[in-house]
């Protein structure tokens, strides 16, 4: 296999260039490769499940493990659920139930982030701090017709909150109780969707057959990859580090496995 033809590489974050955001240990066969791609002039892109963080905490974080990626080129699920939002509504009242960083993405799109109604969208991401009041309180912003949506879809997933290394309860487990008490089916925005891949390509002006994505989960970064047209890359990493998401029948199959992100360098 030859993949010298290839201009725009995306890498999955977690699990693929660091053992987690927020644990951000590199993984120095990801170091090689990027860099070895950025000698070659290859454009270098991240697209992540992470919704917790902002681009903008999640560009610094990689910046100081010493991943060059520049911070527009920096994809996460917040930025690309507050760019479906405002694709489809500009402007819209968004009650997101979140930490942080998806409000920062939400906020810099010109969504409005608020806390009463009229609501048009309910958002939900990883929120480790929320409260009865506010699940409730979207609940009725659902049952009164604002849409629900899904920022990523993990069920849980590994992390580190006020010090304490845990599993943690995901969005997609918040949002089954919305749809549970509501009866509103909610859209998930985060890979595997293929639209997050094609639209990321197309953002940076390239054609889904220049791009190759790299990650470490068959269920998202493969499934959506290839739905988008992309050539695959899947790295096999700590299987118990793997974030549990829904594929939605979509293709797992990647175009490459490989056991190291070094092998990668011999096919450029
Ligand atoms: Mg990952």
């Amino acid at each position: 296999m030859n993949l010298s033809d290839k201009k725009l590489w995306i890498f999955d974050v977690d699990n693929t260039l660091v053992h987690e955001i927020e644990d951000p240990v590199v993984y120095e066969d990801a170091k090689s490769l990027v860099d070895e791609l950025r000698k070659r002039g290859k454009t270098l892109a991240v697209l992540t499940n992470t919704g917790r963080l902002s681009a903008h905490q999640i560009h610094t974080t990689l910046e100081r493990a010493g991943f060059p990626f520049e911070e527009s080129k920096v994809f996460s699920a917040g930025a690309a659920a507050a760019a479906y939002i405002h694709n489809r509504s500009p402007g819209a009242r968004c009650f997101v139930i979140s930490e942080g960083g998806a409000r920062d993405d939400f906020i810099a799109r010109g969504l409005e982030v608020v806390n009463n109604p009229p609501v048009d969208y309910v958002a939900v991401g990883a929120d480790r701090g929320m409260t009865f009041q506010e699940l409730n309180f979207a609940a009725k912003m659902l049952h009164g017709g604002a849409k629900l949506v899904c920022i990523s879809g993990s069920r849980d997933y590994p992390g580190k909150y006020l010090g304490v290394r845990d599993i943690f309860i995901g969005e997609l487990s918040i949002v089954k109780a919305l749809e549970d008490a509501t009866g509103v089916k909610a859209t998930i925005v985060g890979k595997p969707l293929p639209e997050i891949c094609e639209e990321t390509v197309r953002t940076l002006g390239f054609a889904p057959s220049e791009a190759v994505i790299v990650g470490d989960n068959p269920n998202s970064d493969i499934a959506g990859g290839n739905a988008a047209g992309l050539t695959t890359v899947l790295i096999r990493r700590d299987p118990n580090k793997i974030v549990p998401f829904e594929a939605g029948g979509l293709d797992t199959t990647p175009t490459l496995t490989v056991a190291s992100l070094e092998e990668v360098i011999d096919l450029l």
